[in-house]
């Protein structure tokens, strides 16, 4: 093994697992249901994490650190002697975890030098290469799953472990930096995580999150996105006698729901492509209401997506005489790619780094919200930076190790590009 090799081993990648382990075994799921009142954190556990992260900061000598009553932990590393007037740049990475899958008592498992065969879990959870081409390509690797009872969490603990390794990594080996900020955030995953984040105490012009997929992998792009609150008013009557008189809302929107284009549904599309994706219906006679997401890559798009549903809304009242149907819209969030082309230097960085630890760039558009296009909206150009983690919200979650060491080689790599910036 190289020189070069040794150093990575003994201060990234071995630092890395050690604290990728410690972080999965953590439980920081989040509640929507708690989080959509307002309430943050919406669980405690997560604020036990960020506590946690604290002390290891402070471990490291960083002095000047900041938990909000909302569990956002927020530190920040004075630049390096000469190095003071180079810009800030902001680190992100969320707390908690997806609720749809256990994250409670996670046994992460670690497979060293993958064999390329299928590894297969508890509860007949199985990896299988043949599916799942990222495997394929990770033989002689160090995978990393949970026991197939829960998620892994490597979203996010893979961009925290990561984070938390450059840090220590850029201190340690006394590599020039300008002035760094980190933020570890709670609720990400309820839609809620950049909801209380103090963005007055971030000093840098430019953030990135770590909170992607694929090793190599940069998002600038991502949806944007809509709630429609669809509701249905009909008239009650007996059913005995409901001829004349009843306006049924069940069926009124069981006719609503049928007309939207099946092509255009989540499970129908992919890549650029957006969609209409009923989300939650209740209701009787009386009334009825549904919920729809509206995502689209382009607001044109969106736009026509808007106007779809009125006119289905329309369409349904008029098959219903004596019924109502309202159309409500909510955006929820924007595409971030405008905001991150106005200030290009803020990609051109990323792309060069991820070019200089020696990885293909790959472009990939996220087909959901992120933190980053909510701060790209608060006017902190926010891409987003891969993490080596795979199949997230799942049990079939997995990280590779290599993948994430490449994190924080780009991480670094970032940290010394914009230490060059004057
Ligand atoms: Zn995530």
């Amino acid at each position: 093994m190289s020189n070069l090799q040794n150093l990575k081993k003994t201060f990234i990648t071995e630092p890395l697992l050690k604290r990728f382990l410690s972080f999965v075994k953590i439980w920081t799921t989040s509640d929507s249901s708690v989080a959509d009142k307002g309430i943050q954190p919406s669980t405690e556990r997560q604020r036990d994490f960020a506590q946690l992260l604290q002390n290891e900061f402070r471990l490291m000598d960083v002095s000047d650190l900041t938990l909000t009553a909302e569990s956002y932990l927020c530190a920040r590393i004075p630049a390096s002697k000469g190095y003071e007037n180079c810009p800030s740049v902001c680190f992100l990475a969320h707390l908690d975890t997806v609720e749809e899958v256990s994250g409670k008592d996670v046994k992460p498992l670690v497979f060293s030098n993958y064999d390329g065969n299928p590894i297969t879990l508890k509860n007949d959870v199985s990896l299988d290469p043949d599916e799942d081409s990222a495997l394929a390509q990770c033989v002689g690797d160090t995978i990393i799953t949970s026991d197939g009872t829960t998620l892994l969490g490597a979203d996010d603990k893979a961009g925290v472990a990561a984070i938390m390794t450059s840090v220590e990594y850029v201190l340690k080996n006394a590599v020039p930096h300008g002035q760094i900020e980190v933020i570890f955030s709670p609720d990400e995953e309820t839609g809620h995580g950049m909801d209380h984040v103090p963005a007055g105490w971030i000093q840098s012009k430019f953030c990135y999150t770590v909170d992607g997929g694929d090793v190599g992998e940069v998002e600038a792009e991502c949806f944007n996105a809509c709630k429609v609150d669809v509701t249905f008013e009909g008239r009650a009557t007996h059913t005995g006698t409901a001829r004349p008189g009843m306006v049924n809302a069940v069926t009124m929107t069981a006719k609503f729901l049928q007309m939207l284009p099946q092509q255009e549904s989540p499970e129908t599309t992919d890549d650029y492509q957006g969609f209409y994706a009923p989300m939650e219906v209740a209701g009787h006679i009386e009334s009825a209401a549904v919920i729809l997401f509206l995502r689209d890559f382009e607001t044109d798009g969106m736009s026509r997506r808007i106007e779809t549903v009125k006119t289905l809304a329309k369409a349904t009242e008029a098959a219903f005489p004596g019924g109502k149907v309202d159309v409500k819209v909510t955006e929820q969030y924007k595409n971030m790619k405008d905001g991150i082309m106005k200030n290009p230097v803020v990609m051109e960085k990323l792309v060069q780094a991820v070019k200089n630890t020696g990885l293909p760039v790959r472009f990939v558009p996220i087909r959901g919200g992120t933190d980053g296009s909510r701060l790209t909206e608060m006017g902190f150009p926010t891409p987003n930076i891969f993490t080596g983690g795979h199949n997230f919200h799942s049990k079939k979650e997995w990280a590779s190790l290599s993948q994430m060491t490449s994190a924080v080689e780009v991480i670094c790599e970032l940290v010394k590009l914009w230490s060059i910036e004057k």
